[in-house]
């Protein structure tokens, strides 16, 4: 890919075309402060003309491709994602800031979620269920129609995956609203998906504002599934919008996840989860374990490395292959993780390092940054930053561990690192989270569900529970009586 400034429309019914109003926006790297794209910038018209050429080609293909040819082309889409893998890191890397190795690895995961649901279409089907009455009743999964998906800024294709490929499997059609700032590999996807076979409308790609296009996908009664993914605010109000038809909506929202340390775990391991479970994709990561808990006797030696390890964490120009961290994604939200970490002072917390910027010509880069003698009420231990600051605790025992960690509003994530099974186990069922790791700081499987408690979601993504999402189950009664 050349430096030059790309240039990209609205991808609908598989063709790029302006925006109805022809307004554009433009797209900025974070580590240079450049322009590296104009972006079409689509509002309520392109949504209308989007759900229009989607439910022509939900009814004339999609619906009726064989679930074989819809297989080979998920695959071929896979295969080409796999092809096209450095130059789509690249372009991820230069629109999100984030480090090229790390961009790299959510390529590749971006192709296995295709394949998994590729693989996944001729496994799923419906039953045959025992009545009362004489006769037999049969279930049948059917697609949806055209599914509304909205995403972040954080993991752009990554998430755009997870909910394009299952909603493609079951047979629905998709208008993919990518975030506002980081539309460029999801237009890119569009166009491999058209070389992969998939036919035009099946998938199109409407960039723009949240509340232009994102709220026009969710009001159209033509849309007939959202799945979101982004902030529990905006998520509130996603849900209150699609309740106006109805709407089936799965809501993938924030978080503010524990990292619970017991003294008997594995400390440098513990260690290294600690720093990168909130320093990984510079901690805008909804998962990221913003909260730090550690066992009281192993409190102040875990804080005085983990600080070591905060000091040393290389940033800088996110295509260096050494970089380990990036910029923020844009200045404004910087400034809100700098107003967060000036209240964390205020609030009596006290920043053993960072909370200031390097000293970088360009970049909305922050440093590492570390709060240490925190307490829960705190809004820096309520409220998600979604930065690179951690705020950490000393705890008594377990179930100090367990009531600490429940106070949230939030259950998305969250760790335990303990030698002691049977403790690791107990802390794991009692900590009220979607997912929890256990001696590890990872959080997604593509095999296994994944989503939110309480305000972090409603419904779960990933797995064969994720199917679930994306199809009405049908009963047919079949009369047998002579
Ligand atoms: P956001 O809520 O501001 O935006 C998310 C998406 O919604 C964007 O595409 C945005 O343009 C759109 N949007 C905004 N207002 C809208 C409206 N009124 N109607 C419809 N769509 C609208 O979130 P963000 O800043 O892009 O992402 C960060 C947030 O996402 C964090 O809270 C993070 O925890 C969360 N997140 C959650 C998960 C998860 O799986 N639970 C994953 C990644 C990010």
């Amino acid at each position: 890919m050349n430096d030059g400034i790309l240039q990209e429309g609205l991808f609908i019914d598989g063709i790029s075309k302006a925006a109805v109003s022809g307004e554009v926006r433009e797209i900025i790297n974070p580590a240079t402060e450049s322009v590296i794209a104009v972006v079409a910038d689509g509002g309520s018209d392109d949504i209308n003309i989007a759900v229009e050429r989607a439910e022509a080609a939900f009814r004339k293909s999609w619906k009726k491709c064989h679930s074989r040819d819809r297989t080979k082309m998920l695959l071929a889409l896979a295969g080409l994602i796999r092809s096209h893998s450095e130059s789509l890191a690249v372009l991820e890397s230069r629109n999100t800031g984030k480090p090229i190795r790390d961009a790299r690895g959510e390529i590749g995961l971006a192709a296995d979620c295709f394949e998994y649901y590729a693989g996944a279409i001729n496994k799923i089907g419906g039953q045959t269920v025992p009545v009362s009455s004489q006769g037999v009743n049969m279930t049948f999964r059917e697609p949806i129609g055209v599914c509304g998906l909205i995403v972040p800024w954080n993991f752009p294709l990554v998430i755009t995956a997870w909910k394009v490929a299952p909603a493609l499997a079951m047979g629905n059609c998709v208008i993919l609203k990518p975030a506002t700032q980081t539309p460029l590999s999801a237009l890119q996807l569009g166009r491999l998906a058209l070389e992969a076979g998939i036919p035009p409308g099946v998938l199109n790609i409407v960039p723009g504002e949240g509340n232009q296009a994102g709220e026009a996908i969710v009001r159209h009664p033509g849309v007939r599934k959202i799945a979101f993914t982004g902030s529990t605010t905006v998520g509130k109000d996603v849900m209150r919008l699609a309740a106006e038809h109805i709407k089936p909506v799965t809501l993938e929202l924030g978080g503010k996840s524990a990292n619970i340390v017991f003294a008997d775990a594995n400390l440098e391991k513990a260690i290294d989860g600690a720093v990168w479970s909130v320093l990984g994709n510079a901690g805008q990561d909804c998962c990221a374990r913003s909260r730090l808990l550690v066992e009281k006797s192993l409190y102040p030696s875990f804080v005085d490395a983990l600080e070591e390890k905060f000091r040393t964490v290389k940033l800088g120009e996110p295509l260096d292959e050494s970089t380990e961290m990036g910029p923020l994604i844009t200045r404004q939200h910087r400034e809100r993780v700098e107003k967060y970490i000036e209240l964390g002072q205020s609030e009596g917390a006290n920043l053993r390092c960072g909370g200031d910027a390097p000293d970088f010509e360009n970049g909305y880069y922050l440093n590492p940054t570390l709060f240490t003698d925190v307490t829960p009420k705190m809004y820096i231990m309520q409220e998600e930053i979604f930065g690179p600051v951690l705020c950490a605790m000393p705890f008594e025992d377990e179930a100090d561990a367990i009531r600490i960690a429940n106070e949230s509003i939030y259950g998305l994530s969250g760790s335990v690192w303990t030698r002691d099974g049977g403790k690791a186990l107990r802390v794991a069922r009692a900590v009220e989270t979607g997912v929890i790791s256990i001696n590890s700081a990872h959080s997604a499987h593509l095999e296994t569900p994944f989503g939110g408690m309480k305000e972090s979601g409603i419904g779960r993504e990933l797995g064969l529970a994720v199917l679930d999402n994306y199809c009405e189950l049908k009963s047919v009664y079949f009369h047998t009586e002579e």
